[in-house]
């Protein structure tokens, strides 16, 4: 296989920073840094000379937006991935400013500390509803009382990944390929967000070269790994000249034949998608992305410049949508969000039932809601608008498809699926009647 980096070339750590995941915090926690300079290739360039930044264009809510709440922001400082990462919206205060909060709002954000923080970056909350707390994209960011509620069949690590991790931050479930989390940092975090025990500072773990580099020795040393999917937290948080480092060290391993990035950043921080990662993403071919979508309010100019700018740089697309009550739950909103996205070079490609977390009852729809959306798109529309409709087996069983040979029968409250080794699982769906005619002849993993 070609490769655009020469396997006998060393490449240093970038930088002797222990935690890549909040190197750029650091920097941004200088006050002398502020509003001055954009750095690319290793250059210091004065911010109101960078072409790009001034020609990205802002959609017409964020721009009021703007004028509203960051007065003193430039157009080019608002385009700054970094400067929309320092001033995330981190607290009550902050947020009050922006939204009239629910009380039930006021109080999951100060009442909870121990749990996932709550951040949105100042172009994700120009897209939230000042007045409606039950606006989808709204749901999605503000922390509600009911993520403190623990339901039947929820589990702080449902999909089983600690289990499967042979070195801390990598899961090695299937044979050929590997889950590499790389950072606990995200720019906004998700509500339903399937590792809160990670993310956000919630982890024991820490994210370090070191770490890093453990993970890289175990990958190496395994040789039937074809697939590293880098994830976190958000790999497109780190700068890029750490995440040049993490790709290029991968790309010297022969067997690794092909590179994934699970992402939500060109949804919530589209301005991070620069010409510059996307010359330097194009150096470390065939290298695909996933991107996190979840309702069709998401795709604006911002987010279109930035999937234009990734698959310009030939960057395969594709989105993963997680199946959220009150937020995406209908036909129209889906097919409405796969549409947009094909026009945006994006395919569709997969729908999860919700993960049964901790505190995700009131995010969970029954399993017949996605089988119905499903049916509702395949043929009626494109075929490369359906996404397939999976379940992450909770136990560690991997993803399972929801065809209907997969769904073997019910037990009460629960749906047992079978996975592609023949293995059945369960998954908790209360409320329901899928599965109750299916013979079922238990064969317990
Ligand atoms: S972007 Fe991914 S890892 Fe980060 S909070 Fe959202 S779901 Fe979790």
């Amino acid at each position: 296989m070609e490769k655009d980096i020469d396997s006998t070339e060393k490449t240093e750590p970038p930088g002797t920073n222990e935690d890549p995941g909040h190197w750029e915090e650091k920097r941004y926690s200088d006050p002398s840094l502020r509003k001055i300079h954009h750095r690319e290739n290793s250059k210091i360039i004065p911010i109101e000379k960078v072409p790009y930044l001034r020609s990205f264009r802002s959609n017409h809510r964020s721009v009021a937006f703007r004028g509203r709440f960051f007065p003193d922001a430039t157009p080019t400082e608002w385009n700054d991935w970094r400067w929309q990462l320092r001033h995330r919206i981190t607290d009550i205060h902050t947020l009050g400013r922006i939204l009239i909060l629910s009380e039930d709002e006021q109080r999951a954000i100060t009442g909870f500390t121990n749990h996932l923080p709550m951040a949105i970056t100042p172009y994700y909350a120009s897209l939230l509803d000042k007045g409606n707390p039950l606006q989808p994209l709204r749901r999605t960011v503000v922390p509600v009382t009911a993520e403190y509620v623990h339901s039947p069949g929820e589990a702080r690590d449902p999909l089983g990944e600690e289990h499967d991790s042979p070195v801390p931050g990598l899961v090695h479930r299937y044979p050929d390929r590997v889950l590499f989390l790389v950072t606990d940092f995200c720019s906004t975090y998700c509500r339903y967000c399937t590792r809160p025990r990670l993310v956000g500072n919630g982890s024991k773990t820490r994210f370090t070269v070191a770490q890093w580099e453990r993970a890289i020795a175990y990958i190496e040393a395994s040789p039937t790994v074809r697939d590293v999917l880098l994830s976190g937290g958000d790999p497109l948080t780190l700068p890029d000249e750490k995440l040049e480092w993490l790709l290029s060290r991968l790309r010297q391993i022969r067997h690794v034949e092909f590179l994934r990035i699970g992402t939500k950043v060109p949804v919530v921080l589209p301005q991070r998608v620069t010409p510059a990662i996307t010359r330097m993403l194009k150096r470390y071919h065939p290298l695909w992305m996933s991107i996190h979508f979840t309702h069709p309010d998401e795709l604006t100019p911002e987010v279109t410049q930035a999937c234009a700018r990734l698959a310009d740089a030939g960057i395969p697309l594709g989105s993963q949508t997680v199946l959220l009550a009150g937020v995406n739950d209908s036909l129209e909103t889906m097919k409405q969000l796969m549409h947009g996205l094909l026009r945006m070079r994006v395919k569709p490609y997969y729908l999860y039932q919700c993960d049964p977390i901790v505190g995700s009852a009131h995010f969970r729809t029954p399993v017949e809601k996605g089988i119905e959306i499903i049916q509702g798109l395949r043929g009626h529309t494109t075929g490369y608008a359906v996404p397939t409709y999976v379940i992450d087996a909770p136990g560690g069983g991997g993803k399972i498809p929801l065809f209907p040979e997969c769904i073997v029968g019910r037990d009460g409250d629960d749906l047992l699926l079978k996975n592609y080794q023949g293995h059945i699982y369960r998954y908790p769906d209360p409320g329901s009647e899928l599965g109750s005619k299916e013979p079922f002849k238990p064969s317990w993993h």
